[in-house]
């Protein structure tokens, strides 16, 4: 794969393994202005990778560093995600009046290079996320118009099989437990609280994109609870 070098300034030394693959957008106008940021000490944030919309891909931080990409972020119990996991930015304006689908050679470059860091990496398929993921309060990005289920088709994730699906939760406490086991940060509270209502769009723009209302429609209630009963015995 040909890579091309744009050293950021902005890492520090990783804790422990790599297990988590982390999906970002720029949110910018271009390639330029993003690694412009992503480079800056100022900024103090970066990624591993930037793969621009024409397939090119920018390598910013050496993947034995520890990027700052997730910020305060939260996945099955664990915080330092920053710390297990290799970021990538995908190139896009972002939701807005510009947000649109990640084009084909930005897509084909991804599955590239994702099989690669899997490859490289005891990397589970469901520990390839999006930002939104592991911190839904703060992040909408890559966004519902990211073709998760593409990427699964060529092996990296998790897309389970929609057409069987299992009966909706009972209540909203077992869905919460079901959320929860997958690995988001989920209060077991059963009440429809923000952080509920944030979670659920979180898992909607990743696994139900055609509804992110954060509001659980029975389609919703069945594939999480179909995503549960495969991350149980995965
Ligand atoms: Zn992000």
């Amino acid at each position: 794969m040909h890579l091309r070098d744009r050293p950021s300034p902005n890492h520090d030394a990783r804790p422990g393994a790599v297990d988590m693959l982390i999906l970002h957008y720029t949110g910018m106008e271009s390639a330029a202005a993003a690694l412009d940021r992503l480079c800056s000490s100022e900024a103090k944030v970066s990624a591993h990778y930037l793969i621009d919309e024409d397939g090119t891909v920018w390598r910013l931080v050496a993947e034995v560093r520890r990027a700052w990409h997730a910020g305060v972020s939260l996945w099955r119990g664990r915080r330092d995600i920053n710390g297990a996991s290799i970021g990538i930015e995908l190139v896009n304006p972002g939701h807005g009046p510009n947000y649109h689908a990640f084009p084909e050679p930005q897509m084909a470059a991804l599955e590239r290079l994702a099989r690669d860091i899997i490859a490289r990496h005891p990397i589970p398929p469901r520990h390839v996320l999006a930002h939104s993921d592991v911190a839904p309060m703060r992040k909408i990005d890559p966004g519902e118009l990211f073709d998760w289920h593409r990427l699964a088709r060529a092996g990296i994730g998790l897309w389970p099989d929609f057409t069987a699906l299992p009966p909706p939760a009972a209540d909203l406490a077992e869905l919460q437990r079901q959320l929860a086991e997958i690995g988001y940060d989920i209060p077991q509270s059963g009440a429809a609280d923000a952080q509920t209502a944030a979670v659920i769009t979180a898992f909607q723009r990743h696994f139900r994109p055609s509804l992110c209302d954060g509001k659980a429609d029975n389609e919703t209630q069945q594939r999480i609870a179909a995503l549960a009963a495969i991350v149980r015995t995965s």
